[in-house]
């Protein structure tokens, strides 16, 4: 038999798909894999049920329903004074993955150079490779994950297409200010290069800070592809409805890519998703404090057991380094261990790095229900012999 491709082939099942299995497997409180429990949104979903029953149930537009595409423009609007004109620089994708890929695959020529900061999230380089792109990687070492602005400028050259950049970070819970924003948009500039800025946390960011998306600086709004995804902002990850917005020009290749992976996406799952881009501030808002809340009631047991933990100002996750705990191991076996013995799944900080990793901290999700939070603490606590 001749075999598949070999890149594609080289890689294992996901981290994320190997920890749920094993949290199944072992009825493990399972605040590995990042889907949140408990916050689904309920106007959302009706709204999903109202269009279903409407219908149409064909296809639609490859580019997205009109009502979605102009909510996805009138919500950056609103959000980041970012003027989009609906029809021309909006498409809609089945999840972020597919805009990732659309981007990636749009418009990355074999050879060309691509910047990536590690830890990163697991879907990028395979598609990057399969593209043909040389990934250049820079990266954010923990407790800290500070920029390390002489590395990423080294990492740019002639060679360069795009910057794949994630803020908030996961899993690294960080939020590009501003200031490293306008430092990456000097390099964007000075080798004339691409943006692929991954947001799909742009809404869960946490004790006051602002998402800024890298677009909206000057100069950016002809190179970058920013990616939102609903699952994440209606805490509803299996719809798996993403988009991307870009100028015309950088859109067209990406286009491209998306009319020949799924072409469309379900399109009352679109409109319901329109809807709920409309509700007003107070969801976004509750949505923050909500998440923020149970990152702290984690966050607090976690240290009461004795982890030391790390900051996390976006996205749903904590790191957490479990030396002070006694286990010497590597990150994989302490979340196997967990898993196993205090039935308590996290998921291993090694996975998001290529080669060489840190290899003692665990990332635990914090969007889930707080019963969920606290028998999580409560096992580990029990476990490691001190209370949650
Ligand atoms: N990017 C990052 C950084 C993510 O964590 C995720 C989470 N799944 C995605 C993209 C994919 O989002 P979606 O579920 O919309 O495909
Ligand atoms: N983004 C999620 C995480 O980091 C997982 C999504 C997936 O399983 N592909 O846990």
């Amino acid at each position: 038999m001749k075999p598949g491709n070999s890149i594609l082939s080289g890689y294992g099942t996901t981290i994320f798909e190997t920890m749920s299995r094993l949290a199944a497997q072992h009825q493990a409180v399972n605040l590995g894999q990042g889907f949140p429990e408990g916050l689904e949104c309920p106007e959302v979903i009706e709204a999903c049920i109202r269009a279903t029953r409407a219908g149409p149930h064909q296809y639609p537009s490859m580019l997205g329903t009109p009502e979605l595409r102009q909510a996805i423009a009138a919500h950056a609007e609103r959000f980041y004074k970012l003027k989009l004109d609906w029809q021309s620089e909006v498409m809609v994708t089945s999840g972020a993955t597919e805009a990732l890929a659309d981007c990636l695959l749009g418009l990355i020529e074999p050879g060309d150079e691509v910047v990536l900061i590690e830890p990163l999230y697991d879907s990028y380089l395979p598609i990057i490779r399969r593209a043909g792109g040389i990934a250049k990687l820079v990266r954010l070492k923990p407790p800290l994950w500070d920029l390390p602005r002489e590395e990423l400028a080294n990492a740019f050259s002639d060679k360069t297409k795009l910057i794949l950049l994630n803020t908030p970070m996961n899993p690294a819970a960080r939020v590009f200010d501003r200031d490293e924003l306008t430092f990456i948009a000097t390099l964007l500039d000075k080798y004339d290069a691409y943006a692929v800025c991954d947001e799909v946390y742009e809404h869960l960011i946490y004790d006051g800070l602002d998402h800024v998306p890298l677009i909206t600086l000057p100069g950016m709004r002809e190179r970058c592809a920013r990616i939102g995804s609903a699952g994440k902002i209606f805490s509803l990850t299996g719809w798996k409805i993403g988009w991307v917005v870009a100028a015309p020009k950088l859109l067209q290749p990406i286009i491209k890519a998306h009319q020949f992976l799924t072409f469309t996406t379900p399109p009352m799952l679109q409109n319901a998703v329109a809807f709920g881009l409309g509700l007003p501030d107070e969801f976004f808002a509750k949505l923050k404090t909500d998440l923020a809340n149970r990152r702290d009631k984690l966050k607090a047991g976690l240290q009461r057991i004795g982890f030391a933990t790390l900051e996390a100002k976006g996205s749903y996750f904590l790191t957490a380094d479990f030396r002070p705990l006694g286990f010497n191991g590597k990150d994989d076996d302490f979340c196997r261990y967990i898993t196993e013995q205090a039935k308590v799944t996290a998921i291993p900080i090694s996975a998001f790095y290529q080669s060489d990793p840190p290899d003692h901290f665990a990332r635990f999700c914090f969007a889930k229900q707080d019963e969920a939070i606290d028998e999580a603490l409560h096992r580990l606590g029990r476990f490691f012999g001190k209370p949650g």
